[in-house]
């Protein structure tokens, strides 16, 4: 369902985050992305929601082939993909209900389903008691869990999740995996960017490690493999 050939990506100003990746990502496979600072994850991760652009190569995503892809397509795209971010990106002016029904707003879907699938998916990730609220009333995992909701509104066959637990406290982030596990057993592929050796190592799943913009280390039950 994600395939990279070939990939490389060269900033505008020189420099190569990503070199010559070659990657498959089956539907329903749940990947950990680690390595250093700087060494190329997010980049990576960003191709794959069309965010940045390979500079060469081809990413195909659900048949899409990303470097061909319009801009004026790309919002049809992300659809069909949920993401979430370590800092949330939640709207605050917008309470918690609204921030999730945004998603299936811009698509216009009826009302009374906006509200049955947005109640839904508050469910699955505990917080329909708070839909009333405003991001600045919840802690950190809470608005995580929103970003969360957010992601899964639109029953996307893929999350891509870039260091979602980076500003958890270690509870926090165990209750956050817990919510991309079941989002996983429902059969969604989850790619995620992370430094959490602890997660990493006790919740295994497929590891790539990537180093200066190459693949590493690419393990089908792997361990994060760094002292932090
Ligand atoms: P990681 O997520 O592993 O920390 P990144 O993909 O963010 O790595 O960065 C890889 C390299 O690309 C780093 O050297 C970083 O400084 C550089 N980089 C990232 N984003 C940009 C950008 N928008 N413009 C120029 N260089 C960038
Ligand atoms: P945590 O320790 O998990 O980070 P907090 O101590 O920040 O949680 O918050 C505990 C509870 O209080 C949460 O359920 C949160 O929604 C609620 N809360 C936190 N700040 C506010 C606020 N400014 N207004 C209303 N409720 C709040």
């Amino acid at each position: 369902m994600i395939e990279m050939s070939e990939v490389s990506k060269t900033y505008p100003n020189g420099v190569v985050a990503v070199s010559n990746i070659n990657v498959k990502i089956k539907q329903g496979e749940f990947v950990y992305v680690v390595g250093p600072s700087g060494a190329g994850k997010s980049t990576f991760i960003k191709m794959m929601y069309r965010e940045e652009k390979p500079t060469k190569g081809n990413i195909l995503v659900n048949g899409i082939s990303l470097p061909k892809l319009r801009n004026s397509k790309v919002p049809i795209f992300r659809r069909n993909m949920g993401v979430v971010f370590q800092d949330f990106k939640l709207l605050p002016n917008l309470t918690v209900f609204e921030n999730v029904a945004f998603a299936m707003e811009v698509i216009e879907t009826h009302p009374k389903e906006i509200k049955r699938r947005v109640m839904e998916v508050l469910e699955l990730v505990g917080l329909k008691h708070k839909a009333r609220m405003l991001p600045t009333e919840l802690s950190g995992g809470e608005q995580q869990r929103v970003s969360i909701a957010r992601s899964i509104v639109n029953s996307p066959k893929v999350v891509i999740a870039d260091e979602p637990t980076g500003n958890l406290d270690p509870e926090t982030s165990w209750e956050i995996m817990n919510i991309f596990e079941e989002i996983h057993n429902r059969g969604t592929t989850v790619v995620m960017a992370t430094h959490n050796k602890d997660i990493v190592n006790n919740l295994t799943h497929r590891v790539i490690a990537i180093e200066n913009g190459k693949i590493v280390r690419d393990e089908q039950r792997g361990d994060y493999g760094y002292e932090y």
